[in-house]
């Protein structure tokens, strides 16, 4: 498998080769190919308070220390756009 990066300029988002690579599925069904996903976690201290970290492997962008509900429609949106120039 090819874990290069694609993108340049990732070196501060401390992505690891998974994160890197290609072909990763929507979890926990493993039905769709994704392209942007959570690859980060941050407790607040708080009990069940976490912010989290998401990235777009096509078009390189990311959120970084961010509520749940915004870094998962970060990448359901990258998903439905920068995943739809995926070719099968
Ligand atoms: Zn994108």
């Amino acid at each position: 498998m090819d874990a290069e990066a694609e993108i340049d300029g990732l070196d501060g988002l401390e992505l690891d080769p998974a994160h890197r690579a290609r072909g990763h599925r929507q979890l926990p069904n493993f039905d769709t190919p994704v392209v942007a996903f959570i690859y980060n976690y941050k407790w607040l201290g708080l009990p069940g308070v976490y912010y989290f970290d998401a990235f777009c492997q096509i078009c390189g962008d990311h959120v970084d220390e961010r509520p749940g509900v915004e870094t998962d429609a970060f990448a359901n949106a990258h998903n439905k756009s920068c995943g739809s120039l995926l070719v099968d």
